[in-house]
């Protein structure tokens, strides 16, 4: 009888569990998949919304998993009864032997006052939907872009939000007209990584991005346009754009998974404290030092095989697997053409590691990354 396995959440982590299973162990293994979208986008595609780029756009397409055998349901999650060994979701339950939970972070901007009413975050797609009608009729004024907290998805991203900004206005001719400034309540803009830092804050200067750190906004006063900061005078803006705070899944806080919070996995082998289930991505919080694991699709992804090599192990086929280590590389845009390259090694050393490479064919390398995954696991052409 083949081993049944449960994969929560159809984003980086949930597809390389779901296909490396399906590839390492075929007929020995039954995987479900539930998603309650329908499709896989990149995150960082989100920028090719706001920017009108939407023809670079490539999306996986779930009901296309069942070629490979891996059967998906489009469900909402509700419930999880760890103790009964199965999964409520808004239309059936399903029974598991071995669980992975790979929901992501959810993005809760109203816990900042004013900002969902005065405020454009570009963390979902409709977010990026509708900052691409405001930043296309925008003619100028002040821009700020704040981070409220951490911790947050792809910690470079709202930096590249600045760059590709600069850009944008740069193309339209308006660029003396728009001041941009980034607030952070960090002292550095990727604070585990100083040299990463001194050129992203270089840059920043070059492309005449103002960066204010140690600035946290609290608030937003939608009548006087001005953004709230923690133990500072507030400071105007004719255009706010932030991060929302993001939160653990409600379906986890309301289970014992997540009793304290984001979910904690031993940081080898990503098993939780409940027996056979395992916890990948944006949802599990990996202290490194004094520091986190980032929440990014290459870790979640890379947290995923892991998993696949212990599951494999367990059902008596393989070596013992390797352990987590928490590698990846990250592109950066940042602008005029030009992409970093951050190679992450978060776990392998005595401390996080992050080496940084200068590349120039920048949208070709972020669409290649696309195409590589969509190929892996959806089986698309490259
Ligand atoms: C603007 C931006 C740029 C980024 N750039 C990069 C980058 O360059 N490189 C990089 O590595 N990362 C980047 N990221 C981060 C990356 O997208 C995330 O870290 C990654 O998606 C996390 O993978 P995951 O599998 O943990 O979760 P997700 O990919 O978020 O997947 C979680 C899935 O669970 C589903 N789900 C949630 N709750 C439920 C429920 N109750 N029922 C059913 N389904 C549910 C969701 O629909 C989702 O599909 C970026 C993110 C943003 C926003």
């Amino acid at each position: 009888m083949s081993t049944n396995i449960v994969v929560l959440g159809a984003g980086f982590g949930g597809l390389e569990v779901s296909t490396g299973l399906k590839r390492e162990l075929a007929d020995d293994v039954s995987v479900t998949l539930i998603d309650k979208k329908d499709h896989f986008m990149a995150g960082f595609n989100k920028y090719d919304i706001i920017f009108g780029r939407e023809n670079t756009i490539r999306k996986g397409y779930y009901t296309d998993l069942k070629k490979l055998g891996i059967k998906f349901f489009q469900d909402t999650v509700t419930a999880l009864d760890l103790n009964g060994n199965r999964i409520v979701t808004d239309k059936q339950n399903i029974p598991y032997d071995y669980l992975i939970v790979a929901l992501g972070a959810d993005l809760a901007p109203e816990i900042v006052p004013g900002f969902t009413a005065a405020g454009y975050e570009f963390y979902s797609p409709e977010g990026a939907a509708a900052l691409h009608q405001v930043i296309g009729s925008f003619d100028g004024g002040t821009i700020l872009i704040s981070i409220f907290d951490k911790p947050y998805k792809c910690p470079p991203a709202p930096y590249e939000m600045a760059f590709l900004l600069d850009d944008y206005f740069t193309g339209k001719g308006i660029r003396d007209r728009v001041r941009i400034r980034i607030l952070i309540p960090f002292p550095r803009t990727i604070p585990v990584a100083p040299a990463v830092s001194d050129e992203i804050e270089r840059l920043l200067k070059e492309s005449n991005v103002e960066l204010l750190t140690r600035h946290r906004v609290v608030g937003l006063d939608t009548e006087c346009k001005e953004a709230a900061v923690e133990g500072k005078e507030p400071i105007p803006y004719d255009l706010f754009l932030g991060v929302p705070v993001h939160r653990v899944p409600k379906v986890i806080l309301e289970s014992p998974l997540g009793a304290q919070g984001w979910i904690v996995v031993d940081r080898d082998t990503l098993r939780t404290s409940f027996e056979n289930v395992y916890a990948v991505g944006d949802i599990t919080d990996i202290p490194v030092g004094g520091f986190a694991v980032p929440k990014a699709g290459v870790f979640a992804e890379n947290a995923g095989k892991i998993v696949v090599q212990d599951i494999v192990s367990r059902i008596g086929r393989a070596e013992p697997p390797e352990r987590f280590t928490a590698k990846g590389a990250c592109f950066l845009e940042v602008g005029r053409g030009r992409l970093l390259k951050l190679d992450a090694d978060f776990l392998g050393g005595p401390e996080p590691r992050i080496v940084l490479q200068t590349e120039t064919e920048g949208s070709v390398s972020k669409q290649n990354f696309v195409k590589e995954r969509l190929h892996r696991w959806f089986g698309y052409a490259t």
